[in-house]
């Protein structure tokens, strides 16, 4: 069974990255709710929240916190969602565990109706402002956390 997720894992299939380490990977959400809509996805493949290994859970949440912290401190988002889907009666449709980070702008509503498909220049753009970031984001929260 292919997994869309394991496939950008490998390197199969195309994906914007944000941000990648040797257990975790930060892509732009393809159908965004929100300009930077972020997913963060282990490496690994795990179908849902209560499949995932302790430590696995752990670095992918401390993962999007990070990047919840980036789009606060360094974009100045007024807001931010960070999110998990587990099962389908919670709207999970791709069975790889990810967390979404969905940041929030002034003045503007999300939901189904501004999911939109990601066009190549915001794919662009939002990649420009996020990744030079991305790297410190997460090794601060890291070696915080081993403290
Ligand atoms: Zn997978």
């Amino acid at each position: 069974m292919s997994c869309t997720f394991c496939e950008i894992a490998r390197g199969e299939r195309d994906a914007y990255k944000v941000y990648e380490d040797d257990d975790t990977l930060v892509i732009l959400d393809i159908y965004p709710v929100s300009k930077g809509h972020l997913l963060v996805i282990p490496k690994e493949h795990h179908e849902a929240i209560e499949d995932m290994p302790a430590t696995l859970l752990k670095k992918v949440w401390l993962v999007a916190s990070a990047m919840a912290k980036l789009y606060r401190k360094e974009l100045r988002a007024p807001g931010v969602n960070v999110l998990n889907n587990s099962g389908r009666a919670a709207g999970q449709i791709i069975f790889h565990f990810h967390v979404h980070v969905i940041p929030r702008w002034e003045g503007q509503e999300i939901g189904k109706h501004t999911r939109h498909h990601l066009q190549d220049d915001e794919a662009r753009d939002v990649v420009a402002s996020v990744k030079p970031f991305a790297s410190k984001y997460v090794s601060e929260l890291l070696s915080s956390s081993m403290k």
